[in-house]
């Protein structure tokens, strides 16, 4: 259902990202991929999807712009903008550091802001488009020690109701999927930083603290995110937009 379409995914080199990018693929868009790690690694999932990668630093305007650009000129896109890079850092507000903050704000934010700015006008010019964001229960709901990732997440949700607003008209929707808690190495590597904090075994935080939000006591996979990013680019989604969908296991109802 992608055929002729050209998807740019953040943070698609591992993870919920990479999930997406596969997803889309698997539709027959062409796909921008972006993110850090291992360069073979990188290689591989390249030629799984036959996609491009580009190495922008989210944390990075200009960067970004390059990205975009050249998004534009070797891809002809994105017709599909997935802002998906997100990093977390777990530590009271009192001693947080200020370059975590900042960059927390800087890629689970302001990326989001740069990458949709240069974006929207090819979408509007085709007339069709589609943003969609990663945010996260923490757009909805806080968790102590998490101040930078909450108060990002919040301000993903409300831009993307901002930004959904201002292309209502012009075949553009743009919209943001809350997930739980997903397996994926974000995930595992707060595992040390929540032990440290709340002084709890690897295991108390897996079970009491991460899956205790999830009446499921599931973890959501990276797979489920990805169908629902398909879907919300096929047509018959043309009017889901401005919505902030959950998919965290009944965690936001309780
Ligand atoms: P992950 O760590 O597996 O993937 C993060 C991706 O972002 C990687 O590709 C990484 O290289 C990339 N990235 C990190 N910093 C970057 C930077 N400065 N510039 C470019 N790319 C960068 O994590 P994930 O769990 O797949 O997270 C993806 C998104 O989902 C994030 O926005 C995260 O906040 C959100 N999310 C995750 C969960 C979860 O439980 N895992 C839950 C809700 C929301």
């Amino acid at each position: 259902i992608l055929e002729g379409k050209v998807a740019l995914v953040t943070g698609s080199t591992s993870g919920i990202g990479l999930a997406i990018a596969r997803a889309f693929a698997a539709e027959g868009a062409s796909l921008m991929i972006n993110g850090f790690g291992d360069t073979q690694e990188i290689e591989r999932v390249k030629s799984e999807l036959g996609a491009v990668h580009d190495g922008a630093d989210m944390s990075d305007p200009a960067a970004i712009e390059r990205m975009m650009r050249r998004c534009a000129d070797e891809l002809g896109g994105p017709d599909i903008l997935v802002n998906n890079a997100g990093i977390q850092h777990v530590a009271p507000i009192d001693s947080f550091p200020p370059e975590k903050w900042d960059a927390i704000i800087a890629i689970n934010l302001s990326a989001v802001f740069h990458t949709t700015r240069h974006a929207l006008p090819a979408m509007k010019a085709k007339g069709w488009g589609r943003v969609i964001n990663t945010a996260s229960a923490h757009s909805l709901v806080a968790s102590p020690n998490k101040s930078a990732y909450v108060a990002a997440k919040h301000g993903v949700a409300g831009f993307t109701k901002t930004a959904a607003l201002e292309v209502a008209r012009e075949g553009v929707t743009v919209n943001c999927i809350s997930p739980g808690y997903v397996w994926t190495t974000l995930v595992e590597n707060q595992i040390p930083d929540t032990m440290k904090a709340r002084g709890l075994t690897r295991e108390q935080v897996m079970n009491d603290v991460l899956l205790a939000a999830q009446p499921t006591k599931q973890f959501v996979t990276p797979e489920q995110v990805a169908a629902l990013a398909v879907f919300l680019c096929r047509d018959e989604a043309a009017s889901i937009t401005g919505t902030n969908i959950s998919m965290d296991g009944g965690w936001t109802a309780a």
